[in-house]
């Protein structure tokens, strides 16, 4: 008897061995020093810097705080404009820190914030951008940065799925005013909880250290009602180890998204991601975009996916625009946002982690190839 198929599932958490984590967890114990910008803590803002080609970042607990705390340190009022196509962490940000999103439609071959439609959104209450390097493609930062320049916005980067990537061997996250990071379990690189801002100067470096740690910039002095959102030396000694792993983590990625490639390209009725020309992309996830003309629709795919135990994710359906918190927004109206609204209805996110074995990947293109497949005269 064939034993059990083992479920599949979207992503699996990248872990190093653990008997490389103990020499670490024995430092950490015998200083007994947990918190508080400690020697991990330090080393891994030094190291993370270097690794990503950036100048200055601030470790965070998670990239939610990372977001809010970036918002307050560039002191945003008013209206953020924002994409509806992420996680809802994102607009979420603004709600804590009181602000109003503002919702403009993506670009349909990037599905980042469509640069053409920003300007018609832009009030005299508009005082930030704040859009989504999505799946870790880039957005158009070039654009982007020419219309904040001249309303004079702020922009910050929701880089939370672009950890790694480059576009003409510089660093994604060095573009607009602030950059967050997240290291969640689910991410390319995680500290299982955890998050960075990446930010231009130490000046403003300086501001998110206070911020994070309840505005204290000494003993006793406290310039800012600040949050706590520090990174803890347990998930900071993790982090360094993780980054001894990341550049084969990577790699596996890479050869993973390859190897869907050479399938996908025999099925035109599912759409694939584009990378474009100069990126060096980290492969965080892969899209897959149902299109009108193949035979089963998203929803029919996923189930017959599932049927395998394949478990693919809609990210990201629901858009952000439809969660009650936000409907009732004059920019969440569906025809505000039509290219949102058909990308999040055919989208399906297949899995993709360091460990997927390739023979996995061709078992489940061979499902989505038999489900292009003209069905005529079946049952
Ligand atoms: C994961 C994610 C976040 C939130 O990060 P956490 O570290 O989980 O708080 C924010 N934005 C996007 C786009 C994400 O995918």
């Amino acid at each position: 008897m064939l034993s059990p198929r083992k479920n599949i599932y979207v992503t699996r958490p990248l872990l190093p061995p653990l008997e490389e984590f103990v020499p670490y967890l024995e430092e950490i114990w015998a200083s007994r020093w947990l918190t508080n910008g400690g020697r991990f803590h330090e080393a891994l803002e030094q190291e993370l810097a270097r690794y990503l080609g950036v100048e200055h970042l601030s470790l965070f607990a998670n990239g939610t705080l990372a977001l809010i705390t970036a918002l307050q340190a560039l002191r945003i009022s008013g209206e953020v404009i924002t994409t509806p196509y992420s996680f809802v962490a994102t607009s979420h940000s603004l709600l804590w820190n009181g602000l109003k999103p503002v919702f403009v439609d993506i670009d349909p071959d990037t599905r980042n914030l469509d640069p053409a439609r920003i300007e018609e959104a832009i009030t005299p209450a508009t005082s930030a951008i704040l859009p989504v390097h999505c799946y870790g493609i880039p957005c158009d930062t070039e654009s982007i940065g020419r219309i904040a320049d001249s309303y004079g916005l702020k922009v910050i980067y929701d880089a939370a799925h672009a950890f790694g990537v480059q576009r003409d061997g510089k660093s994604i996250l060095a573009n607009g005013d602030l950059t967050i990071l997240s290291f969640h379990a689910t991410k390319v690189y995680n500290t299982f909880e955890g998050g960075a801002i990446v930010c231009p100067d130490a000046k403003l470096k300086r501001r998110i250290d206070f911020l994070k740690n309840f505005g204290f910039a000494d003993e006793t002095t406290v310039v800012a009602p600040g949050i706590n959102g520090k990174m803890n030396e347990f998930a900071a000694s993790l982090g360094l180890l993780q980054l001894k792993h990341i550049d084969a983590a990577l790699a596996a990625r890479k050869a993973i998204f390859a190897r869907y490639m050479e399938h996908l390209k025999d099925v035109p009725t599912l759409e694939t991601l584009r990378v474009p020309h100069g990126v060096k992309w980290n492969h965080a996830y892969c899209p897959i975009f149902v299109r009108p003309d193949h035979p089963l629709s998203r929803d029919e795919l996923d189930e017959r996916l599932k049927a395998e135990g394949i478990y693919a994710r809609k990210y990201f359906y629901p858009l952000i625009s439809e969660f009650p918190m936000y409907r009732g927004l004059h920019s969440a109206r569906p025809r505000n946002l039509r290219v949102a609204h058909d990308i999040a209805a055919r989208v399906l996110c297949l899995p993709i982690y360091p460990g997927l074995r390739l023979d996995t990947v061709d078992r489940i293109c061979r499902v989505l190839a038999q489900s292009a497949v003209c069905m005529e005269g079946a049952a």
